[in-house]
């Protein structure tokens, strides 16, 4: 190969590709809609939560569905909360994500309704708030828990119990700040919304 000439070289890829090469990958050309959903899933499966890097926006719930308009791909997220001031990044990532993979034409559409719950955390996303020094939301969709104090969470460095509430929002609107009264480590916790 090495020694052929360019021009014949060319000539030779030039054959290969009319008789054998799968036609040109697009996102919306080259696979059946329903594959190119698959890994276009996969693909926003990796695109991290901008307050919390360590959460997918799949872990989050904030990715809500995929699907097909036209020759657009419409990716539908719901915000944890309305204005979250996180969504036009997540949007913006996604859209770059997406374009790195060749899909060309994404529409980004946020959906208010149903509204995003903590129900719609995954067990792994709790899991990784957890190991990230984030106690996860306790109980569901209580949204008392916004208002009253959550009393009796475990503090994730020591697992005490003695732990109290600082401020209502610590380093992001959708978490408050806590303090463990035993190893005197103040803690996020993701609030219940
Ligand atoms: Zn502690």
């Amino acid at each position: 190969m090495a020694s052929k000439p360019a021009a014949a070289l060319l000539a030779t890829d030039m054959r290969a590709k009319q008789v054998s090469s799968p036609p040109p990958y697009t996102a919306t050309g080259g696979l059946s809609a329903g594959s190119g959903i698959r890994q276009a899933r996969r693909i926003l499966e990796q695109v991290a939560d901008p307050e919390i890097p360590v959460l997918t926006i799949a872990d989050l719930g904030i990715l809500r569905a995929l699907r097909w308009r036209h020759d657009r791909l419409q990716v539908i997220i719901t915000p944890t909360y309305s204005g979250c001031p996180a969504m036009q990044t997540i949007a913006d990532d996604i859209r770059a994500a997406l374009n790195r993979n060749g899909y060309t034409r994404v529409e980004v559409i946020t959906q208010l309704a149903p509204p995003w719950t903590t129900d719609w955390l995954s067990a792994a996303g709790r899991k990784k708030l957890l190991q990230y020094g984030i106690v996860p939301p306790a109980g569901s969709t209580s949204k008392q828990s916004l208002r009253v104090p959550v009393t009796g969470l475990a503090c994730p460095r020591c697992q005490s119990a003695n732990t109290e509430e600082i401020s209502r929002f610590g380093s992001t609107p959708c978490k408050a700040l806590y303090r463990c009264n035993a190893c005197l480590e103040p803690f996020d916790y993701f609030k219940c919304l």
